[in-house]
């Protein structure tokens, strides 16, 4: 169902293709389909590009024009006459594929466009790499509501973006979820008050000397039936029935205990906290901060706050007001899920920030990757002219802990070291892994160097 012609040039004229259509268009186009005598199986995907935009803060700015003309360029080559598709926004593409002979084959054009757009391109004379990740929801099954389908596949592309694969088509099992949550702001809401929610600690490891130097506070929470939130809903949760500003409050506290403890039992580590995005905009934001170390006894040095790149440069100005106010109460600030923004290196000259937290999203995959490689001892590098401390996430076997050590990396976290674990779960973790350590070091100081 879709040709094989050669990737377009990124020099071609600029004009819209043969299969683009105007966001109006496409969904009358959708519904003409839908409402057709015959029916035949039609899928609707939403195509979301995420940009390792991390390149242009180092090697120069390619413009989302040039970005959207290449693939528009490569969507009129893959896709066949009768596809059609639209820009939703400079990110997002959806695309109608009508006529299909089954439902599989919404897949295979989603692969093929996913493995086509996975190649870096050459756009403004800059290297650019996308990664694109695909949400499927197929007509007839679905039903016959056009607004539906969209939202299916949108349903679809958000749980693709989490996946190996890069797409996802849409089950009625999304939906269940999806309704699920429904009613849990109401839930999360007395969960905060009757203490249903638990904050467990993922140990942060030097990565030269092996020691858990801190750790990273994630949220859990088990909503009655033994249903168990993913965090990032949670908090999506939270931001959208205005529970953020409680919950987190209610985190950096908790987090700030247990710390406390750790401390009075001699096990020294620091604590990272995630702060999203709408806090910043809080005003009182300091001085909760100052209370929370003051009530619990923390020194400021110890307390990390993560920070996504998007909350920084959504609103530049008051955010660096923000966090200069922060960094003067003596606390780390650390950028979370570095690459996947649109941070540049401008604003990391001007950010009173002393961490990157390099994203899972690129070390997954550095061992098969050239490009992910490339970018992570960018990015390290970098880091380093800034005197920066870099911190890779997500990290799962040895091999790429070498490979980071290698590369220069300060720190990592995960789960070959551990998952997040409860309080009491890491006092015991953390005396093992000592004691290993320990030991490790024994055995080396006793073992005659030959
Ligand atoms: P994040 O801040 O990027 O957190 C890292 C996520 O990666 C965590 O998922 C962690 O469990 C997971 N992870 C760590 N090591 C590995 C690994 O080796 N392999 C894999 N596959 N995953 C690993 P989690 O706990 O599900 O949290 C997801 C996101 O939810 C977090 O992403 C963060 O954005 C948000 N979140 C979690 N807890 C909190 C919180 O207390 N406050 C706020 N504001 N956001 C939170
Ligand atoms: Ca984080
Ligand atoms: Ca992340």
């Amino acid at each position: 169902m879709i040709g094989h012609n050669p990737p377009p040039s990124h020099q071609s004229n600029t004009t819209a293709t043969r299969h683009q259509l105007t966001h109006n268009q496409l969904v009358n186009f959708l519904r003409f389909e839908i409402d057709k005598a015959e029916t035949s199986a039609t899928a609707v995907l939403i195509m979301k590009l995420r940009r390792a935009k991390r390149l242009d803060a180092i090697i120069g700015d390619t413009s989302t024009q040039s970005i959207n003309h290449y693939t528009d360029q490569l969507l009129d080559n893959l896709l066949r006459d009768a596809d059609r598709y639209a820009h939703f926004s400079d990110e997002e593409i959806c695309l109608v594929l009508p006529d299909l002979a089954n439902n599989a084959q919404s897949i295979l054009a989603a692969i093929k466009i996913l493995s086509e757009l996975h190649k870096s391109f050459i756009a403004d004379d800059y290297p650019v790499m996308l990664r694109p990740h695909i949400g499927i929801a197929n007509f007839p099954e679905l039903g016959r509501d056009a607004g539906q389908l969209l939202m299916y596949a949108d349903i679809a592309s958000d749980i693709a973006a989490t996946n190996e694969q890069g797409y996802h088509v849409y089950q009625p099992e999304d939906r269940i979820k999806t309704e699920t949550y429904s009613g849990l702001d109401i839930e999360l809401g007395k969960a905060i008050k009757a203490n249903e929610l638990h904050v467990h600690y993922q140990p942060q490891i030097n990565i030269q000397t092996g020691r858990c130097v801190s750790m990273e506070a994630l949220i859990r929470w088990t909503a009655p039936g033994q249903r168990v939130i993913n965090p990032a809903t949670l908090i999506d949760i939270a931001e959208k029935t205005g529970l953020i500003n409680t919950l987190t409050l209610w985190i950096l506290n908790t987090a700030l205990r247990h710390t406390a403890t750790f401390l009075k039992m001699s096990i020294d580590v620091g604590i990272s906290v995630n702060l999203p995005p709408k806090m910043l905009k809080d005003k009182e934001l300091p001085q909760i901060v100052q209370q929370a170390l003051d009530i619990w006894g923390v020194p400021a040095s110890h307390l990390t706050l993560e920070i996504t790149e998007s909350l920084v440069i959504d609103d530049y100005e008051s955010s660096l007001t923000m966090l200069s106010r922060l960094r003067e109460l003596g606390i780390r600030l650390s950028i979370d899920d570095f690459g996947t923004g649109y941070s540049s290196l401008a604003y990391l000259k001007r950010f009173p920030v002393q961490e990157l937290k390099i994203d899972i999203l690129f070390i997954r995959n550095i061992h098969n990757s050239r490009e992910d490689k490339n970018l992570v001892r960018t990015i390290i590098d970098l880091a380093k002219n800034f005197n920066l401390t870099t911190i890779a996430e997500g990290v799962e076997d040895q091999e790429t802990f070498d490979l980071l050590r290698d590369l220069g990396c300060d720190l990592v976290q995960g789960f070959l070291y551990s998952r997040a674990l409860s309080d009491t779960d890491f006092i015991n973790w953390y005396r093992q892994h000592t004691l290993a350590l320990h030991v490790i070091s024994l055995d080396a100081s006793i073992t005659p160097k030959s």
